[in-house]
């Protein structure tokens, strides 16, 4: 048996990030310290947290006191200001990549352009971009939907950062038609795509690919669909006692990777299991 590993599997600089920042706050912040969310989309990580100290709450209003850390997908415009008006000590874990794409949001707005993102319109981080947008904005998900989107005199584009590069040059391509003028912002995460490219020729080269990764983490999904197409044999776990021995049996080349916020714990367990199974 053959098992390859994805060199990009795991967590990525913005998670990393993030944990770390929320693993400082709990030395120095011990009481009243909350992430607005879940910090990543990993509920074994979460729970890590959670032995810290650091709790979650979904919404501001929810918190009494003390300190919010804000999530590495960015935060809503109104939930910044409630958190303001509270008092909160604020900590901001918003990954710099994904600030950038709120960056270009705020300026394609300032310039008079519509606003077109590429992304899960339920996505916090399209969601946090959007509300420091007051009008004009439009978010698609799929190349049918850019379709029936337009005409516009002046459109500009960005990518949830976390989006496949390909979508997203389909969908720019739909609106050069349609826009007189148009932007675009590539602001697709590079270790996202590099995770992308990576899997793409793994799941070519295997007869199963196994993703691991949070079902509610966005990025881990789009990477088992983009996996899925290539090779129907592909599994998205969360933990290695996910793994099915029956998705394994005559299978002599086993692909592996997962998604930005799996940690590499967890990626190795689900390894040394997969060689267990096929010793
Ligand atoms: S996937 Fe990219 S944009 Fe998202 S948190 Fe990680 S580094 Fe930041």
């Amino acid at each position: 048996m053959k098992l390859i590993v994805a060199k990009s599997a795991g967590v990525c600089f913005g998670v990393k990030r993030a944990m770390d920042i929320a693993r400082e706050a709990a030395k120095k912040y011990p009481k009243d310290l909350y992430t607005l969310g879940p910090l990543i989309h990993n509920p074994q990580a979460v729970e890590f947290l959670d032995q810290l100290g650091v709790k979650v709450k979904n919404r501001i209003e929810h918190i009494p006191r003390g300190t919010v850390i804000f999530r590495s997908h960015g935060v809503s415009l109104r939930d910044l200001m409630k958190a303001r008006e509270k008092r909160l000590r604020i900590i901001d874990a918003t990954c710099p990549i994904v600030k950038r794409a709120q960056h270009y949001a705020k300026y394609l707005h300032r310039h008079g352009y519509d606003l077109l993102i590429v992304g899960d319109a339920q996505h916090p981080e399209v969601e946090a971009i959007r509300s420091y947008i007051p009008e004009g904005v439009d978010v698609v998900e799929d190349v049918e939907a850019s379709q029936r989107l337009g005409p516009w005199e002046k459109l500009g584009i960005i990518a949830q950062t976390t989006q496949s590069f390909s979508l997203f040059k389909e969908v720019v391509a739909v609106c050069l038609e349609r826009a007189k003028e148009l932007r675009v912002f590539n602001t697709i995460c590079h270790a996202t795509t590099i995770r992308q490219m990576e899997a793409v020729e793994i799941a070519k080269k295997v007869d199963c690919m196994i993703v691991i990764g949070g079902y509610n983490s966005g990025n881990t999904q789009r990477l088992a669909a983009i996996c899925r197409d290539i090779q129907p044999h592909t599994y998205h776990i969360e933990t290695s006692q996910e793994l099915h021995p029956k998705w394994l049996a005559g299978r002599e080349k086993i692909g592996l990777t997962a998604g930005a916020s799996t940690p590499s714990w967890i990626i190795k367990e689900v390894e040394v299991k997969v060689r267990h199974l096929k010793s």
